[in-house]
């Protein structure tokens, strides 16, 4: 396996470029600057794995990466890696940004942490059944394939949290719609509109930046057999690593220099 040119392919370095040139990552910040602030006990549950993504928040999360150092960068590579590789089989995980001190990029935090706990129940509702939907149909998609995928992991709920709350301490709502709407219009500077719907929120932010740095192809390729050596007994730490080493992930890492 020839690894990749840099961290991220050039399919998506011409993306990167384009948003940047047309300002999507400051239009990005205003929508998110038009959320309400709200408070709340900063406990960490809704963080239980990392968020679906539009297309425009995969590449603000590149940039926020490219700007760290190399070794945290490379800490956050890994476990998108895991993540990418090894989420179905692995129920008890959380967000690749979450560490003890809270959410690593919280100013910058994806539209779907920004919805938890200020949407309808019934907008909440419908959420989780379609999660849970499209979960169990790629669970057994896996399944026909020989990978068996724990209960827990399809079931993993969307949590509900009624903690939220306004500066006033008033429940906090916000039509998720229009919100996502804002941002799917972002998107489609970049992507035909179809594209942009069908892609949305299925992809983590981790397997999205774990498939950045292999290209989505590549991916595609590994994932199986990876996730069948795993359930064969082998370690998941040694695959990866594994994985690491013949990609030459850490030189292109050490490496890297790029002119943002
Ligand atoms: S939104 Fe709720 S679950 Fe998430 S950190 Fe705040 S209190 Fe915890
Ligand atoms: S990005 Fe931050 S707020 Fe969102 S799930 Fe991850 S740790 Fe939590």
């Amino acid at each position: 396996m020839s690894g990749p040119a840099a961290f991220w392919d050039s399919r998506l370095e011409g993306m990167f470029r384009s948003a940047q040139r047309v300002g999507l990552f400051e239009s990005l910040g205003r929508v998110y600057a038009d959320f309400p602030e709200v408070t709340c006990d900063n406990c960490a549950r809704c963080c239980f794995e990392s968020p679906g993504v539009f297309f425009v928040e995969h590449l603000d999360a590149l940039r926020l990466l490219s700007d760290m150092p190399t070794a945290r960068r490379e800490e956050l590579l890994r476990r998108a890696l895991r993540e990418l590789f090894f989420s179905w089989i692995e129920p008890d995980r959380t967000c690749i940004f979450l560490e003890p001190s809270g959410c690593a990029i919280y100013e910058r935090r994806p539209l779907a942490c920004r919805l938890f706990g200020v949407v309808s129940h019934v907008q909440r509702d419908q959420a989780e059944a379609e999660a849970r939907m499209a979960a169990r149909h790629e669970a057994t998609r896996l399944e026909l394939m020989g990978i068996k995928v724990p209960e827990a992991v399809i079931t993993r709920a969307l949590l509900s949290c009624d903690r939220v709350r306004d500066q006033r301490g008033r429940p906090v709502r916000v039509d998720a719609e229009a919100m996502a709407a804002r941002v799917a219009d972002l998107d489609a500077a970049l992507l035909p509109r179809e594209v942009v719907l069908q892609e949305f929120c299925f992809h983590s932010v981790g397997e999205r930046l774990g498939a950045a740095a292999f290209g989505q192809e590549t991916v595609h390729g590994m994932r199986l057999p990876l996730l069948r050596r795993a359930q064969s007994g082998e370690t998941m730490e040694d695959l990866l690593e594994e994985v690491w080493q013949r990609a030459g992930l850490g030189d292109v890492l050490q490496t890297e220099v790029r002119d943002r």
